[in-house]
């Protein structure tokens, strides 16, 4: 039996980011991971594998598209799906080891297999119990099921089958144009497989800015991707290597059939707390499953605290992270604090989708007067240069004191662009301060510019 100050059960962003603030406070740390691999659903089954399949799939766009038109002749590429998965399990192996060798570094333990929580400051793993003053559950999350649908990893996948795949498929049908179920069929759309999108509500990535998902639609379908919207899917039999997804249109009760080499269920998930004993320890879980905690990270057991995907909030590894930060901060003495407004989220598809704040639906709902500035990517030197000019950066400003209160962004590395305004944001800053701010030419980075401009009434200069 060893005794540490902390115990995370969960090696994900939560658990390992976490783990290395408490190790840097001077904290005796361990964390328990039951997979083979440090960096959990993140870095061995989300995040970082798919970002792998959408860099490689986006060079192959590119080259089939934009090559001749700037000169490059390079034949028509072929893909070898072998290699390209062999790629993706490198990507995986350096980043999982790269935690192994920060855990060496920090000196945190990895207590290797499945753990629970017996009883307030113990942990079991295997047959030891080890002691902790705190123990932190981040054991993340896993998808969820639709009724009736029987996964079985090869024609009926999650996203986990989806991006370790026996070969291409030919036809997928993607239930729910979610994040990741949009993520993984622009993978395969561009490898060449016919891909339809079911999904239940009306618009595609329910709850985004509403001009975000019509241009995002529209740039998806030119990319091949088919949509079917306001559809309850009914069921998916399998027969041999086939599918058949039946669905109900909502609007006339009309019923459909499509057939799939493969059907990815992409529903969203739910948090993963199986194992753990939270039960008979009398830890509060909420009716949808997620821990309850306090603002600190704590659970109603003193000394148990949970973060990550297996609380609420945004499902994200970056929201983990950070509350793995004020968890471990917490519990050195420290007072941290983890802004809920300003988490940005992307979408990496081709171009990415990036958000902070407030939707222009969400401050008309609170009654909240604001002014929107945007400007298209099209009015964009280095964007027109770079076949990127699909796109618009919004600015949403409060009307009288122009402090920004959200971003939407489709267009050319979204995702890194949103951080200048969420930067901005975390300081309370106007849309003129961004607008004021000299930015580099040629950039991606001129088109937010040009938006605060707009936001801030002073107008932008090449719209
Ligand atoms: P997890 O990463 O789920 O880690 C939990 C770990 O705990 C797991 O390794 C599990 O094995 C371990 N564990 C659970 N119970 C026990 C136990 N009893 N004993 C021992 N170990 C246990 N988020 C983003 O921000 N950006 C993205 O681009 C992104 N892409 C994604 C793509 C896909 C396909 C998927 C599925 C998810 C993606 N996510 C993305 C979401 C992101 O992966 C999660 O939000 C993040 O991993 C949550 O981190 P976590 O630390 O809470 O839990």
């Amino acid at each position: 039996m060893a005794s540490y100050d902390v115990i995370i059960i969960g090696s994900g962003p939560g658990g390992y980011v976490g783990a290395i603030r408490c190790a840097q406070l001077g904290l005796k740390t361990a964390v328990v991971e039951g997979r083979e691999t440090l960096g959990g659903t993140c870095l061995n089954i989300g995040c970082i594998p798919s970002k792998a399949l959408l860099h490689s799939t986006e060079l192959l766009h590119e080259t089939e598209h934009n090559f001749e038109k700037m000169g490059l002749k390079v034949g028509a590429p072929k893909v070898d799906w072998k290699q390209m998965q062999a790629y993706k399990d490198d990507v995986i192996g350096q980043n999982t080891k790269g935690v192994e060798f920060l855990f060496k570094k920090n000196k945190i333990d990895w207590l290797k297999g499945w753990g629970s929580i017996p009883e307030a400051g113990k942990v079991k793993v295997g047959d030891e119990v080890h002691e902790a003053k705190h123990i932190v559950v981040a054991s993340g999350s896993e998808p969820s099921a639709l009724p009736g649908i029987e996964v079985d990893e090869k024609i009926v996948v999650t996203s986990e089958g989806a991006l370790a795949l026996g070969k291409i498929p030919k036809t997928m049908v993607v239930i729910g144009a979610g994040v990741i179920g949009l993520e993984l069929g622009s993978v395969y759309a561009r490898l060449g497989t016919k891909v339809t999108v079911v999904e239940y509500m009306e618009t595609i990535t329910p709850g985004m800015d509403a001009e975000v998902q019509r241009q995002f639609q529209k740039i998806l379908k030119k990319q091949g991707l088919e949509f079917i919207l306001g559809a309850a899917v009914q069921g998916v039999e399998t027969a041999k290597s086939k599918a058949k997804v039946s669905y109900k249109l909502k609007k006339d009760d009309s019923e459909a059939v499509l057939d799939a080499d493969v059907v990815l269920v992409s529903t969203g998930r739910k948090p993963y707390t199986d194992g753990l004993g939270l039960d008979a320890l009398g830890v509060k879980v909420s009716e949808r499953g997620q821990i309850e905690v306090d603002g600190h990270y704590r659970t109603n057991v003193e000394g148990v605290y949970a973060i990550g995907d297996c609380i609420a909030g945004p499902m994200l590894a970056h929201k983990a992270e950070d509350e793995g930060i004020a968890v471990a901060e917490g519990i050195a003495g420290q007072h941290p604090h983890v802004n809920y407004d300003v988490i940005p989220g992307v979408i990496y598809t081709h171009p990415e989708v990036a958000s902070v704040g407030k939707t222009e639906a969400e401050l008309k709902e609170a009654g909240h007067a604001y002014r929107k500035g945007s400007f298209q990517f099209m009015g964009n030197g280095r964007a027109r240069a770079n076949f990127a000019a699909d796109g618009f950066v919004k600015i949403l400003a409060d009307k009288e004191t122009d402090r920004i209160l959200g971003a939407h962004i489709i267009g050319p590395m979204a995702g890194d662009l949103i951080h200048e305004i969420c930067v901005a944001m975390e300081f309370g800053a106007a849309a003129e301060d961004l607008a004021r701010t000299c930015h580099a030419h040629p950039t991606y980075s001129e088109a937010v510019r040009e938006a605060a401009l707009a936001a801030s009434g002073m107008g932008a200069i090449h719209a």
